[in-house]
């Protein structure tokens, strides 16, 4: 019989009860330490005092409102951001698909608004990832998400990653902009070169395009920097935020500039739950401690002591780690073909550490912003229990007899 709970993920056999900073305990009592985040999204671990107060406080005073009225929190929290970013404006949903969502409607209202209503497509990128909605899985482009939802969302154009000359090519008279990920995370933690990102920037420019960044995944700290872009000294017309920026409360928004913002008046989008009291307070208190001056220095600090040592680590256990790779707290290990990264994940597990696979063979590390190194240096030594568990007995023997 089918279980009550759909069955769309295959889930591993934990429940957690409760969380203290990068720590979760399971109901029976075993601790882990968690470098996944929730998938990247609890960006202030967990039992954050700060964040868990804001939550209780404002919902013991109104939970939400709908927009049909003034939302106090909402309108300081955009503006906030509209601080903290290239953006003029902020519309906030409730997850990364919706952002995604609005975000494509947000380019194509500009061209059609512009009097180039066949200004619709989008270039977006082999390995992305944008979403489950319908939209967002066109975008995506992924055949094996996409089989069986019937004809795709017509306008989405897919190009290899990290190459000028395809992008050109895919330019026509019906393109409205290029959609992609600074560090395509589920794809398999596969940063964009900044010279790409300023190359796409520079292309924009020269054909009227807009430039749309999904940073759900990249933003509100996790590269140590705010937003990943500002790593390439670039601004995007639009971009799609979502996991870190409510700390795990659900939370997204569509960032704009003004020149495509203006076009989404009153009437042409929404949501009911979106920018509500109770998600924005959420948001207000992940912006206290993320936009603190030194926090991001922290976050950047952290990022490359996790990234060094994981380079050790991958020259300790060449038969398990082919590379590292990824941005600030958003880093991969790639694995060797020999090595899947689910039976690596698991063998994390084993050794009480949480992590998330990613694509093409990619163990992901996304560990809550709020690490120390003191963390970094336990899930490391973590890993490297579990890469001795993958690693054939007589591949350790040697390696464990050249160490000596
Ligand atoms: C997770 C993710 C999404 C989808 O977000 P949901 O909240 O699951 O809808 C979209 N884009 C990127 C880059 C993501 O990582």
């Amino acid at each position: 019989m089918i279980p009550a709970l759909m069955p769309t993920y295959n889930r591993a056999d934990l429940a957690f009860e409760r969380g203290e900073g990068a720590r979760l305990w399971t109901e029976d009592g075993r601790r882990f330490l968690d470098f996944g985040a929730g998938i990247a999204t609890s960006s202030l671990g967990h039992g954050h005092q700060h964040l868990t107060r804001m939550i209780a406080e404002q919902a013991g005073k109104i939970i939400h409102s709908s927009n049909l009225y003034r939302i106090p929190q909402a309108e300081t929290l955009a503006r906030r951001h509209v601080e903290n970013s290239f953006a003029d404006s902020v519309f906030f949903c409730n997850s990364g698909a919706e952002a995604n969502e609005g975000m494509i409607k947000a380019v194509r209202k500009y061209h059609a608004e512009n009097g180039h209503p066949e200004r619709y497509r989008l270039i977006c990128f082999d390995g992305a990832f944008h979403g489950r909605t319908m939209a967002a899985l066109a975008a995506t482009g992924n055949e094996k998400y996409l089989a069986g939802f019937g004809p795709p969302v017509e306008g989405f154009d897919h190009v290899p990653f990290d190459n000028m000359n395809a992008v050109r090519d895919a330019i026509g008279p019906n393109t409205a902009g290029v959609m992609i990920e600074p560090v395509q995370g589920e794809g398999g933690v596969r940063p964009a070169p900044l010279r790409f990102l300023r190359e796409l920037r520079a292309m924009c420019d020269e054909y009227g395009l807009l430039l749309a960044l999904d940073e759900v995944q990249t933003g509100v700290g996790r590269s140590g920097k705010m937003w990943a872009h500002q790593w390439a000294g670039i601004e995007p017309d639009v971009m799609s935020s979502a996991k870190g920026i409510g700390g795990g409360f659900p939370l997204g928004g569509i960032f704009a500039k003004e020149h495509v913002a203006k076009h989404l008046k009153a009437g042409t989008h929404g949501s009911t739950y979106g920018g509500g009291p109770l998600a924005c307070a959420a948001g207000n208190a992940v912006m206290d401690v993320v936009s603190a001056p030194g926090f991001l220095d922290r976050v950047d600090q952290v990022a490359r002591h996790l990234w060094r040592a994981l380079l050790a680590l991958a020259a300790k256990h060449p038969t398990v780690i082919e590379d590292v790779r990824g941005a600030g707290l958003l880093l991969g290990l790639k694995l060797r073909p020999e090595v899947n990264n689910g039976e690596m994940q698991n063998a994390a597990v084993a050794e009480g550490l949480l992590t998330v696979a990613a694509g093409m063979n990619v163990l992901r590390l996304a560990p809550p912003l709020i690490i120390t190194e003191a963390d970094v240096d336990e899930a490391v030594a973590l890993l490297d229990r579990a890469c001795l568990r993958l690693t054939p007995a007589g591949a350790q023997a040697g390696a464990q007899a050249a160490a000596q």
